[in-house]
């Protein structure tokens, strides 16, 4: 199966993402996680999103499409991927349409109200294990014991900016894909485990 998780920062996408390639094993692809990771190993492209990510604007969509294009050319992505917070623009969007057809797009939809809470509750750990303060008191990773970290634009100005970001640019990608017919929209719970079972009906029906 082909989709895209599409919602507004802290909607859960990495979380849902995480329990969907247990479930059906398909690649996952995040370009805010290849970000991250070219930034830590200080790679080019890592140097020139890093300033983009921490003011929590949008890496310019050359840069991204380039990335995600040849990721989805690589083998494992001949059956089937999930991507996660790509495309966040119509023209990510037409990008990605001319490189594949999807089979779906799942829309988390979340108040901004508990979007607010849960990105300056978050920690996140660099084996990508994801906590909040409300559940988890720890400051290291129960996963792996690494030390927990807050992202750089987990604060509270980047914050702002990503959610103003996300109306302005990612926003009309939900009647993009709705006038396309690949637009499934679930009302995300408080609990990960009804969410998730919300997204595997819909996933259950591509199969
Ligand atoms: P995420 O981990 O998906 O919240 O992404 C973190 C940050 O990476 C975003 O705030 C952007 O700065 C950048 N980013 C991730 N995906 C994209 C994308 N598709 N287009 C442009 N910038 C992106």
């Amino acid at each position: 199966m082909k989709i895209v998780l599409l919602g507004a920062p802290g909607a859960g996408k990495g979380t849902q993402a995480d329990l969907i390639v247990k479930e059906y094993g398909i690649p996952h692809i995040s370009t805010g996680e290849a970000f991250r990771s070219n930034i830590t190993k200080g790679t080019e492209i890592g140097l020139f999103v890093k300033s983009y990510m921490e003011k929590g604007l949008l890496v310019p969509d050359e840069v991204t499409i380039e990335i995600v294009s040849m990721r989805l050319k690589e083998d494992d992505c001949k059956n089937g991927f999930m991507l996660d917070g790509f495309p966040r623009s119509i023209p990510q969007a037409q990008a990605l349409d001319k490189a594949t057809s999807l089979d779906a797009v799942i829309n988390i939809d979340v108040s901004y109200d508990v979007i607010y809470k849960r990105l300056t509750g978050r920690r996140n750990c660099s084996c990508g294990a994801i906590y909040h303060v409300s559940t988890y008191t720890s400051n290291n990773c129960a996963k792996c014991g690494k030390e927990l970290f807050i992202r750089d634009d987990d604060k509270e100005e980047p914050i702002k900016k990503r959610l103003e970001v996300y109306e302005k640019i990612t926003q009309p990608l939900i009647s993009y894909y709705e006038k396309k017919g690949l637009l499934k929209t679930i009302v995300s719970s408080d609990a990960i485990s009804d969410t998730f079972l919300k997204v595997k009906s819909i996933l259950d029906t591509l199969i």
